[in-house]
Parts: structure tokens; C-alpha cells; sequence
């Protein structure tokens, strides 16, 4: 349950988002797409409030992302209060952002622990089995530098799921792959789409995109030029702009 009404940002005098209206219902599989620079990663990280948007509205659940609602007018939310609606925001990003010096499994285990304050035992039992989850058991002691790219991957994914989120963002996870490295990371992300996870992924896999999508949010220049069921988007694209990007990603 996301929704973003009106959802406006600039950069100094750059508008880079110009009203962006979307929904995405629980437990639905968004992916957008579009050209560099059109605003993706932007819009992915207003929604982890890790910009602040100029216009708009974010709703994640039936919360006002970085703000409160009292009497018709909206607060700015405390630090804390920010802290907490992060936390149920998993996000995972092309570069894989583990903690060198700790294995895979600190790596998993930390943030519950240090940020959640979960007990440790419940926190590393929970830490093997999201290590399994996403197929690396066997590699729980192994250190970041020790894994291939898919792997490193797979643990920054199972990092994410240990804070418990309720919905997991995803900004070009297979990019910086090797191509044979890519349908492992998709594997693990269409299992969590299978378990009921709600999810906005941007991706330049058009295959995934068709296969696991609800939805498929095409976006060019700062606006939505096209959304709709993922085959319908890809097969019969409405807008000349959407017919063109296609062209060049199929
Ligand atoms: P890509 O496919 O290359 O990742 P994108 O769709 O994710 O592209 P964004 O990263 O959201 O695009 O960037 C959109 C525009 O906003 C770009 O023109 C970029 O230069 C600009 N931009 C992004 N972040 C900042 C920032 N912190 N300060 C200034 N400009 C920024
Ligand atoms: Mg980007």
C-alpha cells in the first residue's frame, strides 16, 4: 500500500520529479522503468524519505511519509518518528552496501540487533533462516569480499528482510551484475513477490518486469508516461515515448 499523489522534487532550479501519482496495493509487484536520468532512483528514495519531497503526498500503509496530519495541515515528523517509518522500508541497491569487516551473517544479524534491539540468539537463529531463504546457508561465515556479486546481493536482500519491513524497494538490483549472475538475484526476488511481499523494483529486466510485475510504471522526464498490467505495457505501449524506450530495452 503505497501512494504517491502529486509528488513533485527539484534539485536547486532542476524539477527531476513533476507530479508523480501512483498506487501500489498490498502485496503487489511494481517495476518501473524508464530512461536515465527520468527519475527513478529520485522517487525510490522520497519514499525511504531519504529526500524530502517539495510537493505532494507519500503514503506508505496509512502513513504520511515525513510528516503528520493534524487539523488539516501537515507537521514535519521528528527524527525518530522518521527513524521508525524508514525502518519498515527495506531498500536495496545496485551496489551492494555490505559491511566488509562482518560476515554474511553479521552482516544480516547486526541492524535487528543494534537498531531494533532484538535479542541476539532470536535475532542470529532468525539470521540463518533468512540466510537460507535467499540460498546461502552454506556461506553465513564467508566475508562480503569472499562472495560473488549474486551473492553479495542475495545477503544485502536478506540484510533488508531482517529489519521485517513491509515493503521492500529495490533500485536496479541486477546492474552491476555479470549477466550469469543475474537470474539468481531475480529468483530470490520472485520467491519474496511469491510470499506476499509488496514491492517497487526498478529494473531494465523486461523479462521479470512481464513475469512477476502487477504492474509495469513507465516514466520518462519527471512524470508517468504510461502504467498498466506489465504484458499490456510491453505488448501494445500506448504513448510514442513508451514505443520508443522499448525499442532500445528489448
Ligand atoms: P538512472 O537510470 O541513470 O539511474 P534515474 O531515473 O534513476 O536514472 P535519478 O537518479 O532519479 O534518475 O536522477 C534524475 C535527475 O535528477 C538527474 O538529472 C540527476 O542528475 C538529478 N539528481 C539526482 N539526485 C540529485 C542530487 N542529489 N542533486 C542534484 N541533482 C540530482
Ligand atoms: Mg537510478
Amino acid at each position: 500500500v503505497v501512494r504517491a499523489e502529486g509528488v513533485c522534487k527539484s534539485f536547486g532550479s532542476v524539477e527531476v520529479l513533476k507530479g508523480i501519482d501512483l498506487t501500489v496495493r498490498a502485496g503487489q509487484v511494481m517495476c518501473l522503468v524508464g530512461p536515465s536520468g527520468s527519475g527513478k532512483s529520485t522517487f525510490l528514495r522520497c519514499v525511504n524519505h531519504l529526500e524530502r519531497i517539495d510537493a505532494g503526498r507519500l503514503y506508505v500503509g496509512d502513513e504520511l511519509i515525513g510528516y503528520a496530519e493534524r487539523g488539516g495541515r501537515l507537521h514535519e515528523l521528528g527524527e525518530k518518528e522518521v527513524a521508525r517509518q524508514r525502518r519498515a522500508i527495506g531498500m536495496v541497491f545496485q551496489k551492494f552496501h555490505l559491511f566488509p569487516h562482518l560476515t554474511a551473517w553479521e552482516n544480516v544479524v547486526e541492524a535487528p540487533v543494534l537498531v531494533n534491539g532484538e535479542p541476539k540468539a532470536a535475532a542470529r537463529a532468525r539470521g540463518r533462516e533468512l540466510l537460507a531463504r535467499v540460498g546461502l546457508a552454506d556461506k553465513a561465515d564467508s566475508y562480503p569480499s569472499q562472495l560473488s556479486g549474486g551473492q553479495q546481493q542475495r545477503v544485502a536482500i536478506a540484510r533488508a528482510l531482517a529489519m521485517r519491513p513491509k515493503l521492500m524497494l529495490f533500485d536496479e538490483p541486477t546492474s552491476a551484475l555479470d549477466p550469469e549472475l543475474v537470474g539468481e538475484v531475480l529468483d530470490v526476488m520472485r520467491g519474496l513477490a511469491d510470499d506476499g511481499m509488496t514491492m517497487i523494483v526498478v529494473t531494465h529486466e523486461m523479462g521479470f518486469a512481464r513475469e512477476v510485475g502487477d504492474a509495469l510504471v513507465f516514466m520518462d522526464d519527471g512524470v508517468v508516461v504510461e502504467s498498466g498490467r506489465p504484458a499490456d505495457v510491453l505488448g501494445s505501449p500506448r504513448e510514442a515515448r513508451t514505443r520508443a524506450f522499448l525499442r532500445k530495452v528489448l
